[in-house]
């Protein structure tokens, strides 16, 4: 019976588990991970548990059906060889697999001078959020460096516990990479018209406090006093354990279109990978893709076990790739994938009203869409842009 290992207790990695066993695996199943915590889901940590809404607990992912698996908790994989087929822990000791599942996902970036400590966080684990939403209810003002994701939404759920918060992004618009810069200024609008203090093109050159950290000091010279500082800057695919073996990497794990990984440029067999850490060439795109959300690790985790099980009888992975992201209390939804230069026309609604739909076009193509408080509509975008109907798209 071939022996199966998923490396990242993660949510690519569980989905994979399921898709293996709802597939018919019925050998050794075994799942490594980092964390001492079983897979837990990561969007409530920016959101609801800072808010207080929802208990750390309560992220819990829940295994669908009985999955029957080994779980080897709160120990790294440090080295992988694809001659031997074996996994090396941190322990020292080896880990046979037949097939395997790399989704060891993205870690953050660190902003040097900015090392993790009282003051000063980072958000990517449940620990980091226990952590920060302890230290935000003793704060009164909070100093965000880097208006993404992470940023933008924390900004939010702090300034819904009563904080005064600013947020200090390098570039002029904020996520101009993930939404354009169209919707980039619509979104920092609706954050300042919150009071939220969002600042664009600033360069944090250090911080202010002996110890504790009481504020941060601007390239021009100016204080930002802050009690906290969230460090979102973007994160690196975690394949650091993956540097001395044969792996291809190049800005993750790099796959073919079933995700097999690939090393000299020719799949390895029976090793795949999903999530955060994998690139892989979408048959839609001109580019290799690189999905930072949650909707691809499921899509992808279930995608990454088809191929172990069916081989090159499995389809190519070629999504069209969802995310959301929840701020003020306002679902803002994304479909597609956008670049710079791509067209942007608001299709319905007013962003007065912060109710709309807008659609972004490349070639006279439907490339991309986001919603405000248009969820319905954003899913028919998503049919219609896998359809690759034309620009601008019927009002509906
Ligand atoms: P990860 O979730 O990164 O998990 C990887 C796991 O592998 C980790 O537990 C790690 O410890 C483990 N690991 C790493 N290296 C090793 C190793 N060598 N050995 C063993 N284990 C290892 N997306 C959305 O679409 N909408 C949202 O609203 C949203 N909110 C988010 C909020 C936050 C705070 C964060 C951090 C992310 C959010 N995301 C959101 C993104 C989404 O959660 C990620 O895309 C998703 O978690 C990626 O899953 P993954 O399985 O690839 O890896
Ligand atoms: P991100 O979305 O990539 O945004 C990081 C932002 O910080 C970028 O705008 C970046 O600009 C900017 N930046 C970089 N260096 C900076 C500096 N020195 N000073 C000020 N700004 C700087 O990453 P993130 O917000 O850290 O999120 C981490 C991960 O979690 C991502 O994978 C994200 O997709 C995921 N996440 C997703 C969601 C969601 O989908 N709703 C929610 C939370 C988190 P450049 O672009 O120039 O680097």
């Amino acid at each position: 019976m071939p022996r199966a290992v998923v490396v990242g207790a993660s949510l690519a990695g569980l989905r994979a588990a399921e898709g293996l066993r709802r597939g018919g695996h019925d050998g050794p199943l075994t799942i490594v991970g980092a964390e001492r915590h079983r897979p837990y889901d990561r969007p409530p940590l920016s959101k609801q548990v800072l808010t207080g809404k929802v208990e750390p607990e309560a992220t819990a992912l829940h295994e669908a059906g009985e999955l029957e698996a080994e779980w080897v908790l709160g120990t790294e994989a440090t080295n992988l060889d694809t001659d031997k087929r074996v996994i090396l822990l941190a322990g020292g000791e080896e880990l046979p697999y037949d097939q395997l599942v790399i989704a060891t996902g993205a870690r953050p970036r660190m902003l040097r001078g900015f090392e993790p400590g009282p003051g000063v966080h980072y958000l990517r684990t449940i620990d980091d959020a226990i952590r920060l939403r302890d230290e935000l209810s003793e704060a009164s003002s909070l100093a965000v460096i880097g208006a993404g994701f992470i940023g933008l939404e924390v900004a939010a759920s702090a300034s819904q516990r009563g904080l005064d918060v600013t947020v200090l992004e390098a570039l002029p618009i904020p996520l101009d990479r993930a939404i354009g810069e169209t919707m980039g200024s619509q979104l920092a609008d609706l954050h300042r018209r919150r009071g939220i203090d969002l600042r664009t093109d600033v360069i944090v050159e250090g911080r202010v406090g002996n110890g504790r950290i009481e504020g941060l000091r601007l390239s021009g010279g100016e204080i930002v006093p802050a009690d906290a500082v969230v460090v979102g800057i973007g994160v690196a695919p975690e394949t650091s354990w993956l540097e001395d073996s044969n792996v291809d990497l190049n800005d993750g794990v790099l796959c073919d279109e079933r995700l097999r990984v690939l090393s000299g440029g020719r799949p390895l067999p029976g090793v795949v990978a999903a999530g955060d850490v994998a690139r892989w060439p979408h048959p839609g795109w001109s580019r290799l893709a690189r999905v930072e959300h949650w909707t691809n690790a499921v899509e992808q985790g279930e995608a990454a076990a088809r191929t172990l099980l069916e081989g090159g009888a499995a389809p190519a992975f070629a999504p069209v790739p969802y995310f959301w992201s929840d701020q003020f209390g306002l679902k803002i939804q994304f479909v597609g994938e956008t670049v710079p230069g791509d067209e942007v026309a608001l299709i319905e609604g007013s962003f007065e009203e912060e109710r709309f739909l807008v659609a972004y076009g490349r070639a006279g193509r439907l490339v991309a869409a986001l919603g405000i408080r248009r969820p319905a509509r954003v899913m028919a975008m998503q049919r219609l842009i896998g359809e690759r109907a034309p620009f601008p798209p019927e009002p509906g």
